[in-house]
């Protein structure tokens, strides 16, 4: 054991999943490796070098699995199985020193006394969103959750039937309405839902109407939902309008995603929405609102469960300021992706394909938001398709994107039409050099 430990190709694995797990994995290999050995009847020569390439395939496997820097080439901007939003990296420096320091998270500075752990969110997204409260949760899916499980336990929430959406990983609509203890009052058909459905079904057990923003799919065609400013004006005063915006839309200028801003206008009550997707800041849920609304959420048992770290909230604080002070480095990755220069992503796309000939082609392609935000809507981008000169690997796309993933810096790309490409929308210049260095061993 010591010996294999002691093996160059050992060092970099210790270093990366620690010596225990290392450790287990020699001695699961070596085992495996002697019992082959004795169920091999023909004594075929024992070989040291296999069983270090076993074992080096082992580390390697666990070495994929931990979470690492990857490289975006599928064009998709806020990528849900990619980390969703990455975080402006100047935003994430200046949070370091609060966050490697004692700090006054729940101490009032100017009374010595406990204080709240909000900081001056509340003014920030005020300014913001023009909600007159505000609190921040753990993600947008304890929004919906608590809002649910505090305003409509045992009574009635309406949701249209356009709406009854899954989100991602098993996170359905009606299913989170029935573990909130709230009932599911279903108005509407798939398609058209009138603000009549709305005020139709109310009755005196009802709690609250929910708007849910369809973030991952459209329906086309045939299409009507209600007039949110029409259903605030005529919901009786015992019921909540709600509204889950989903991307966290504030400032940017995403064209046809409603704003946070924009529903607090119109007459919602409590507004819910995503820190990350569009808004650029940290994974967690905002729930932003009627003051007497958010106070009675911030009271709930589960705001305990649900309340983020430090790390979070000076996050999103830092991020308000520099939006609210038009830094560039307040713009979330869908902001400044979506409206990179089409010409910035070509020249970028014959950068990488300078000096490649026929096994890089520079070809137009499409980008899109993703991430459960502006759903069927595209806008023209830039790729690179390749074209390697091994036969086997120029039939097999899905062999060049394997080993793309294997990489010391892992790249994801995209198949379109049986070739890999990539797309320059969600490719930063600085990983350009990378990239052909990369690319020209397996194209060559
Ligand atoms: C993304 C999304 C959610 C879930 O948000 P998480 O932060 O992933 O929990 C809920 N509702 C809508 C409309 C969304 O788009």
């Amino acid at each position: 054991m010591e010996k294999i430990l002691q093996q160059a190709f050992i060092s970099p694995y210790i270093e990366r999943l620690s010596r225990p797990i290392v450790t287990n994995i020699i001695r699961d290999q070596v085992s495996r490796f002697k019992k082959q050995i004795l169920s091999e009847q023909n004594n075929t020569s024992f070989s040291l070098d296999q069983l270090y390439k076993n074992i080096n395939n082992a580390c390697w496997q666990m070495h994929q699995q931990r979470l690492q820097r990857v490289v975006n080439g599928t064009g998709v901007i806020v990528h849900t199985n990619l980390g969703r939003s990455p975080i402006n990296a100047e935003l994430w420096q200046s949070v370091g020193d609060v966050n490697t320091h004692y700090n006054n998270l729940e101490i009032d500075l100017h009374t010595g006394k406990r204080g709240k752990r909000k900081g001056i969110i509340t003014e920030l997204m005020t300014q913001l969103v023009d909600g007159e409260d505000t609190l921040v949760v753990n993600n947008n899916a304890s929004s919906i959750y608590l809002m649910l499980h505090e305003l409509a336990q045992g009574k009635e929430v309406i949701v249209s039937r356009g709406e009854q959406i899954q989100i991602g990983g098993g996170f359905r609509i009606p299913d989170i309405l029935a573990l909130s203890g709230a009932k599911l009052v279903e108005v509407g058909t798939t398609n058209i839902t009138t603000t009549q459905d709305y005020l139709d079904a109310i009755t005196e057990d009802t709690a609250m109407v929910m708007i849910i923003h369809t973030s991952n799919f459209k329906i086309r065609g045939f299409t009507k939902s209600a007039d949110i400013k029409e259903l605030a004006k005529n919901l009786p005063d015992h019921v909540v309008l709600a509204v889950d915006q989903g991307s966290g839309t504030t400032t940017e200028n995403m064209p046809d995603e409603p704003t946070v801003t924009s529903y607090i206008h119109a007459g919602a009550d409590i507004v819910c929405f995503s820190g990350d997707k569009i808004l650029g800041g940290p994974q967690a849920g905002l729930i932003t609102g009627k003051q007497d609304l958010i106070k009675r959420l911030e009271k709930n048992p589960m705001m305990r469960a649900f309340r983020p770290s430090r790390i979070v909230y000076s996050l999103i604080e830092e991020l308000a300021v520099r939006k609210l002070n038009q830094l560039e480095s307040g713009q979330g990755v869908a902001e400044y992706r979506s409206t990179a220069a089409e010409q910035s992503l070509q020249h970028r796309a014959e950068q990488l394909a300078e000096g490649f000939g026929e096994q890089i082609q520079v070809v137009r392609s499409e980008m899109t938001v993703g991430g459960g935000s502006l759903p069927d809507q595209t806008t023209p981008s830039w790729s690179v398709e390749l074209y390697p000169q091994d036969q086997k690997l120029q039939r097999s796309a899905e062999k060049v994107l394997k080993i793309m993933r294997s990489w010391p810096l892992p790249v994801i790309g995209v198949i379109k039409h049986d070739k890999v490409q990539l797309n320059m929308a969600t490719i930063d210049d600085a990983e350009i050099d990378y990239l052909r260095r990369q690319l020209a061993e397996v194209l060559q």
